[in-house]
């Protein structure tokens, strides 16, 4: 630390809050911190953990700086993690208070966690002896220390007799410390059998992780190709020199599976981490990154953040999925920080995925990143025939929505003793109840949106925040009864159609918002990988990842669903969409077929996937993007102000577009009122900023903000830097 006096030092401090910089405070005499470590400081009214950060100590006067509280006993942040911090919120325009906030995620972490009291064998016998004294007496012989009521357990006896051994001296009290929260993985545990193309692409990955400098390959498989086995060489490459992993994946409910894989090849699993952890495992987990006890943490993106003590590899799963990107408080994309993640850190990163994303198709072609391609199945097994049904020729009967033709395949299938997995990307009954006599419909109080009939709640719901109410008998506008319809379908409704259909088949209907949160949804996926369900309607839920052995038909239910907005990706999203979708046919080998449902079979993206010519696909999307400099070609930036009312959202929008800086080779948009125009009480404005590739985006959205009007009232203005969403 820099003195700025012979009696006072002072350090910065970065606080958990949307402060622009560090904080400066004083040292007292005798507390010894570093960069990195973190403290509990005075803030308002208030003790708050902040981490020290770097940079000299502007000269301050000692006497008005207030103290560190606490230096808390805890590894400090090591300086790739401040670096990444520093970059994130340069890169998004957040301020870093708020990106090292995502680090103090576990507070109670911050101190070690207390030693246990063990018990240990002295030299001492007891002085009468029974057969239960001698069970534990026998089990204690090899000087390891026990918990007392681990002890009782092993010997089988109750802990008295545990207490009497003790008493006579025959035990000592000893202070074990805690456990680790997964044993370590043995890279050598069991590896497979990997097939010439596997072994080649595992080789490149095993000698860039070995390496240890930093680099990107696009590990390219068609689903089933065996590309987590092939990262899995990787990971045992970083682990073999002594480095820790972190593998990102999109979805928790893919964990459990991916757990047990990991298991088998490792011999232990790795840390889990993502919002459904228990508090005490979190804490538990975040501790032991910190210290290295961890070495391979599977996660959401928030295990960016995790204070990795010698982390040396980063596995991105999926790479292409829009999960990956965070659009709340900190708007960033784990795929890209990760590669960030990599480069300040100087070691590899490996992007898998069946449908990887345009950015790093073009990152590849373009010689940026490395690419490995698996282009076929593990053994043998074919990928699913793929056809589109046309639905102006083959309709479902009327009140349905399921073709015929896609009806009659699900006989097949059924009969075969198979399994057919129906997608719908619409969760609930219906997306919209209307009133048959005088046309009402129910949308939300408080956002732009249809309220969805969640028919077995008995509710209508809103997907954007979360009002939901009873359906009522009647219309609230005419009073009229028993007149209202559902319109359009979602997987509760399919469902009723498949049951009616097929009454003697075994349905399942999954989604999200499965009664009985993930643990629940965990069953019901090993369930249908069991063969334990004939049909499965499901949304983007089951397209991701899973192994469902028996599962030979795929049909889309609406594939056109996705092709109608306004978004850039759209064709993209559906194409990746409904490549996963039908890649979850044949994947043992069975003969499969996958059917999409659609009105316009003519669409180049539904060519694209019936013809399997994923190449031919990506080309053509890429030239387009060219062509209108979207990204990568190009740079975007949203901005999007919201408040409490109409008026005062847009004229502050129209306030920033009034503050457009010069700018030859950036455009600004709108505003416009967001498509979702209100979300939970508020209103929404849109601007949208188009750059060139190498144009300083951030740079003008930050003069913009800066010039444009001050924040008043209820107004809020977020940034998005590479936005993904347009809504
Ligand atoms: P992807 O991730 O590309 O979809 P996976 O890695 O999940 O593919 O592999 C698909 C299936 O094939 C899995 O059940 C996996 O266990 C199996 N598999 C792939 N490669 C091998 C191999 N070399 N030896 C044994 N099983 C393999
Ligand atoms: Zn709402």
């Amino acid at each position: 630390m820099k003195e700025d006096s012979p009696f006072m030092t002072a350090a910065p401090v970065l606080v958990p809050m949307p402060a622009e910089r560090a904080y400066t405070y004083a040292v007292p005499e005798g507390m010894l911190v570093v960069p990195g470590s973190i403290v509990r400081v005075p803030l308002g009214p208030r003790l708050v953990a902040g981490v020290v950060w770097d940079g000299a100590v502007e000269r301050v006067e000692a006497k008005k700086l207030r103290p560190i509280d606490h230096v808390f006993d805890c590894p400090p942040i090591d300086h790739d993690m401040r670096r990444f911090v520093d970059w994130i919120a340069q890169y998004t325009l957040t301020p870093p208070g708020l990106v090292a906030r995502m680090l103090l995620r576990a507070p109670e972490a911050f101190d070690p966690e207390p030693w246990i009291e063990g018990l240990q064998r002295t030299a001492i016998a007891p002085d009468r002896m029974t057969a239960a004294r001698a069970r534990v007496l026998e089990t204690a012989d090899g000087g390891l220390a026990w918990t007392r009521s681990g002890l009782a357990h092993a010997a089988g006896v109750s802990s008295t007799v545990i207490d009497g051994l003790k008493a006579q001296g025959a035990f000592e009290t000893v202070m074990i410390p805690p456990r680790p929260v997964v044993a370590p993985p043995d890279p050598t545990y069991a590896r497979s059998e990997l097939t010439p193309d596997q072994a080649a692409a595992a080789e490149t990955l095993h000698a860039s992780a070995s390496a240890g400098a930093f680099g990107v390959t696009l590990l390219d498989g068609v689903t089933g190709s065996g590309k987590t086995e092939v990262y899995f060489e990787a990971v045992a490459a970083a682990l073999d020199k002594g480095r820790q992993v972190l593998i990102l994946l999109p979805e928790i409910a893919l964990t459990h599976a991916f757990l047990e894989r990991f298991q088998s090849r490792f011999g232990a699993k790795p840390a889990e981490w993502h919002s459904d952890l228990a508090p005490k495992t979190r804490e538990r987990v975040w501790r032991q990154v910190a210290e290295g006890t961890v070495r391979v943490v599977a996660g959401a993106r928030s295990a960016l953040f995790l204070p990795f003590k010698e982390l040396g590899l980063i596995v991105v799963d999926e790479e292409h999925d829009p999960a990956y990107k965070q659009e709340d408080r900190v708007f960033y994309n784990a795929r890209d920080m990760a590669v960030v993640r990599g480069h300040i850190g100087a070691f590899p990163v490996v992007l898998a995925s069946a449908t990887p994303s345009v950015e790093s198709q073009v990152n590849a072609n373009q010689g940026r990143y490395g690419r490995v391609d698996l282009p076929t199945r593990f053994a043998e097994a074919a990928l699913p025939t793929l056809r589109s049904i046309d639905m102006r020729r083959a309709p479902p009967p009327r009140g349905g929505f399921l073709s015929p033709l896609l009806v009659a395949e699900m006989g097949k299938t059924l009969e075969k003793g198979e399994q057919s997995l129906l997608f719908l990307n619409r969760r609930g009954y219906a997306p919209l109840t209307l009133c048959r006599v005088c046309g009402h419909r129910f949308g939300c109080p408080v956002c732009s949106s249809w309220l969805v009939e969640h028919r077995f709640r008995g509710q209508l719901v809103c997907h954007h925040c979360g009002h939901n109410e009873k359906r009522p008998d009647a219309c609230p506008e005419c009073g009229t009864f028993d007149h209202l319809v559902a319109c359009g379908p979602g997987v509760e409704r399919i469902a009723e159609e498949v049951v009616a259909t097929f009454p003697e088949a075994r349905t399942i209907v999954l989604s999200s918002d499965l009664v009985g949160g993930v643990r629940r949804l965990r069953l019901e996926l090993e369930a249908i990988a069991n063969g334990d369900a004939d049909i499965v309607i499901g949304t983007q839920l089951v397209a991701k990842g899973h192994n469902f052995p028996n599962m030979t038909l795929v049909g889309v239910v609406d594939a056109d669903l996705g092709l109608a907005n306004g978004d850039p990706r759209a064709a993209e999203r559906t194409f990746q969409l409904l490549s996963q979708v039908t890649g979850r046919a044949g994947r043992t080998g069975k003969k499969s077929l996958g059917l999409l449902q659609t009105y316009q079979p003519d669409h180049p993206v539904m060519k694209a996937i019936v013809s399997g010519d994923a190449a031919a696909f990506y080309e053509r999307e890429i030239a387009e993007r060219e062509r209108a400099a979207l990204p990568p070609f190009g740079r975007l930036a949203g901005i999007i102000v919201s408040a409490e009312t109409r008026q005062e959202a847009e004229a502050h929008a129209r306030g920033l577009r009034r503050a457009v800086p010069e700018a030859s080779d950036i455009f600004v948009l709108g505003p416009a009122e967001a498509p979702l125009a209100l979300v939970g009480g508020r209103h929404r404005f849109r601007l949208l900023i188009h750059g060139e590739k190498r144009s300083d985006i951030q740079g003008f959205v930050r003069r913009m903000l800066a010039d444009g009007p001050k924040l008043r009232g209820s107004v809020r203005v977020s940034v998005d830097i590479d936005p993904q969403s347009f809504l």
